[in-house]
């Protein structure tokens, strides 16, 4: 039985990269680029004012000077001719320098009168001129192959020209649970059943880390109803079930799989909830088998399906950040395998980030989840925790450690 360490490395050994697809700027936020971007032209692409004013030459502008307006530059226009000595014309932020100018004054340095400006003070040369390519020049590499496309990127790409980029193609993860017991939400709950959960939440989680979830729905744990929807499960970039695996079950999704040609990785984690966690691959598909209780089953999607479907969409950083924090009150724990112990975090008044437990955390209790900011990763070789220990905290948002 693999460590948890060992399993997650494991898994990322495995997968493998999605192919590419060329995604229309608005629908490229969160997406990795699948190409490097190169500028097909300087950025900025001509010398452009930095402020509103007149375009002068700074060689007329030692001191106070005295300068003729002979035209004006409106937004996205362009200049009506050079400007000669003596000379200078109105200019709009953004607008370009026209020939013999080489700066700007701006027009709260400026005295207007008639056809002519008054400068109050001396501007010297390239005052307020962005410079042609001084943001990016053209052949220049804006963006490598593997970068998260976020707001700052979609304008750099509209920047050089374009509509659409080739980026990595989203996961498409089909999601089964199994189990006799359960309904679908919305249908009438008998006596011994329960709601069907596990699927419209590990859909949910799916949806966040940026992949697309196919709903398969419930299998009975019956031979030929599973088979199926197992079978169409692999025909996605990835299978996720939940329960139908722990010791007692039937075993028979792993058996089901073994049939479907699906190679068995490994079949339990050594980790404190989670340890009925499997995963296999048929071909590059990776398979995941995931306890049936909702909180393990959360727990261990966060662990290793998450990490899992990142890296398949191109990402490099596909672990949730850990923090260092305090442990406020003892936490019992035998050594043996890696504990996940939900817990809420605050700061003290001096930062230190302060981690308690957020409830009971037996695994069916999804309360303490909700009340969660982060998960505890207990090494396996720890025992017994005490209040004031430091422990690692997988932080489970990122908008919790600031304030
Ligand atoms: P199992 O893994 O089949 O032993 O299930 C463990 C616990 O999780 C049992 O209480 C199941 O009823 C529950 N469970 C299994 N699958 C689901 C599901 N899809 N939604 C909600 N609860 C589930
Ligand atoms: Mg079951």
């Amino acid at each position: 039985m693999p460590s948890y360490e060992e399993a997650r490395r494991i898994i990322l050994e495995q997968v493998a990269v999605l192919p590419a697809e060329e995604t229309p700027l608005h629908g490229a936020a969160g997406r990795v680029l699948a190409a490097d971007v190169t500028m097909p032209w300087d950025l900025p692409r001509w010398d452009n004012s930095a402020m509103d004013g007149f375009a002068v030459r700074s060689a007329d502008c030692t001191g106070p000077a005295r300068l003729r307006v002979t035209g004006s530059i409106l937004a996205g226009g362009l200049p009506p001719g050079p400007v000669g000595p003596g000379e200078a014309i109105r200019i709009m932020t953004g607008a370009p320098v026209p020939p013999g100018a080489d700066a700007i004054a701006p027009i709260e340095d400026v005295e207007e009168g008639g056809d002519a400006i008054t400068l109050r003070a001396a501007v010297r040369p390239g005052a307020h001129v962005r410079r042609r390519g001084e943001d990016l020049r053209a052949g220049e590499v804006a963006l490598a192959a593997g970068t998260v496309v976020g707001p700052g990127e979609v304008s750099v790409i509209a920047s050089a020209g374009r509509v659409a980029v080739p980026v990595v193609r989203r996961a498409r993860v089909a999601i089964l649970s199994t189990g006799d017991e359960l309904v679908e939400p919305g249908q009438p709950v008998g006596p011994g059943q329960v709601c069907d959960s596990n699927g419209v939440a590990l859909a949910a989680a799916v949806t966040l880390a940026g992949a697309e979830p196919i709903l398969l729905g419930i299998a009975r744990d019956d031979r030929p109803a599973l088979r199926a929807l197992l079978e169409r499960g692999l025909a996605a970039d990835a299978l996720i079930t939940s329960a139908g695996v722990s010791a007692g079950d039937r075993d028979l999704v792993r058996e089901i799989l073994d049939e479907l040609e699906v190679r068995q990785v490994f079949w339990k984690v050594d980790i404190k909830p989670g340890r009925p966690t499997a995963f296999g691959l048929r071909g590059r598909t990776p398979v995941f088998s995931l306890p049936g209780n909702p909180v393990s089953s959360l727990l261990t999607f966060e662990q290793f399906v998450r990490p899992a479907l990142l890296r398949m969409m191109g990402h490099r950083q596909v672990f949730r950040p850990l923090q260092p924090a305090l442990l406020q009150e003892p936490l019992a724990k035998a050594p043996g395998r890696v504990h996940f112990v939900r817990v809420r975090l605050s700061r003290r008044a001096d930062g230190a980030l302060l981690a308690s437990t957020a409830g009971n955390q037996e695994t069916g209790i999804l309360k303490t989840l909700l009340r969660a900011d982060g998960l505890a990763i207990v090494p396996a070789e720890q025992g017994k925790l005490e209040a004031g220990q430091v422990v690692m905290v997988q932080l489970l948002r990122s908008d919790l450690v600031e304030g």
